[in-house]
């Protein structure tokens, strides 16, 4: 007779999105395994970095349900205006908080601030076992049960648990061990990402700008700063890394325009390529998949994690709703479930962005005519901003709990 296996819940990956479900499902008398191949609090941890993160509405929602919003929103500046628009051109649509009835569209905090207020909440957290530093090697999902080999210490040994969520990101092990299809682009540009100080108070407002070598986004963040995502093609960017502070704010306000005055000072650089990917299943077996492990999109709406997060909030809730009853947790009725309410949200959102990153890259003069016309129609016209603005605060589709401000049961 096999011992009873220590976990009921296994995650893979302790990311901002893993982190997060065990969070969601701390307390309620799962025992669950976090596996993360860092140690926790490690600084250099890169799931945790200095990237700005814009939070939708819905996501920070999500959070407050979770009671780590408190401790997330000292840090976190308020989005109370969207500004969109192309370089060089006459058309732009702007969102307003004001006009959705809300106090802000969302937050922008930086995913070391997210994380720091999910370790401390993990920290308290009843029932959560972390498992780190340590390496899944190996997964096998039976009919009763899934399985892992870790690795740590240089020594291996395998957990069992009802079920197995990837959370271990785009280049998931948990994924591509199973073989799960996906569909994959290389967008040949990387988001080169960085602070600035304007001159100008940034007044709550965010920027996204479409120009022709890729988009750019400028978000409000706390101290008067804005976070800098600018696209730029992979063959050019370790030239503009390698600018130094003046070269580099005098081409990036060359890109972005006199909006907010001038550019005076300029934090660290970093670059990350651009990868659109999303499976085409998002369970197999006993193993759902979350987050970036489920899709990996193109940062030009800030939407990767808010999709993320609320794949959180859905699987936590099946989860508990199959406990509540008494069933199993890692058994068809959560998985189909939660395949059929994530599935299609995903494969939207992944189009959406992917269609939007490549409209705007395209010179054709009447597609450019077509997309200024677009977005003055789309400024004039209440219903339409209403329901994108309605997307942009992850308050599309069907929505979790958690995100509707409702506790998980
Ligand atoms: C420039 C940029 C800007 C962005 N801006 C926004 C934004 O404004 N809004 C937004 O919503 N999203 C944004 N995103 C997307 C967002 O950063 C990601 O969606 C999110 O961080 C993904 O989190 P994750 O936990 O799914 O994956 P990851 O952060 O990749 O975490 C995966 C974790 O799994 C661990 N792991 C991996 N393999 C193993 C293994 N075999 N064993 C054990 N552990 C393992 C890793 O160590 C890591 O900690 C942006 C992304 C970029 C690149």
């Amino acid at each position: 007779m096999n011992d009873a296996p220590a976990h009921d819940l296994l995650i893979v990956g302790g990311g901002l999105v893993g982190a997060s479900l065990a969070i969601a499902l701390a307390g309620r008398g799962l025992r669950i395994g976090l596996v993360e191949a860092h140690p926790p609090g490690d600084p250099g941890q890169p799931a945790y970095d200095d990237r700005a993160i814009a939070l939708a509405h819905g996501s920070c929602r999500i959070f407050e349900g979770m009671g780590v919003w408190a401790d997330m929103v000292a840090s976190a500046e308020p989005i109370c205006e969207i500004h969109v628009s192309e370089r060089g051109r006459f058309g732009f649509t702007h969102l307003s908080a004001k006009e959705e009835g809300v106090p802000a569209l969302g937050h922008v905090a930086t995913a070391r601030e997210i994380g720091r207020a999910l370790l401390g909440a993990l920290r308290e957290a009843e029932g959560v076992d972390w498992i780190a530093p340590a390496q899944v090697v190996a997964v096998r999902a039976d009919v009763d049960r899934a399985c892992i080999t870790v690795e740590q210490d240089g020594k291996r040994s395998d957990l069992e648990a009802a079920l197995l969520v990837a959370a271990d990101g785009g280049r998931s092990f948990v994924r591509e061990a199973l073989g799960l299809p996906v569909v994959q682009r290389d967008y040949g540009q990387s988001a080169v990402v960085t602070n600035v100080t304007p001159e100008r108070p940034h007044r709550n407002v965010a920027f996204e700008r479409f120009t022709e070598e890729g988009p750019i986004a400028l978000l409000p963040m706390t101290g008067g700063r804005c976070a800098v995502v600018w696209t730029v093609p992979d063959a050019r960017v370790e030239s503009v890394l390698a600018l130094d502070d003046a070269a580099f704010l005098a081409a990036f306000q060359e890109r972005f325009g006199y909006r907010l005055g001038r550019f005076l000072r300029v934090g660290r650089r970093d670059a990350y390529p651009l990868q659109l990917l999303r499976v085409r299943e998002a369970v197999r077996g006993r193993v759902a998949l979350i987050g970036n492990a489920a899709h990996t999109l193109h940062p030009i709406a800030g939407q990767g994690f808010n999709l993320g997060l609320r794949d959180v909030a859905a699987l936590a809730e099946l989860v508990l709703e199959a406990q509540a009853r008494g069933e199993d947790i890692g058994g068809d009725a959560v998985l189909a479930g939660y395949e059929a309410w994530r599935l299609d949200e995903q494969r939207k959102m992944a189009q959406a962005t992917d269609g939007l990153a490549r409209l705007f890259a395209n010179p054709l003069p009447p597609l450019r005519l077509a997309r200024n016309l677009g977005m003055l129609a789309l400024d004039l016209f209440a219903p339409a901003r209403h329901a994108l603005a309605r997307t942009a605060m992850g308050l599309g589709g069907r929505l979790p709990r958690l995100a509707r401000g409702l506790p998980l049961r």
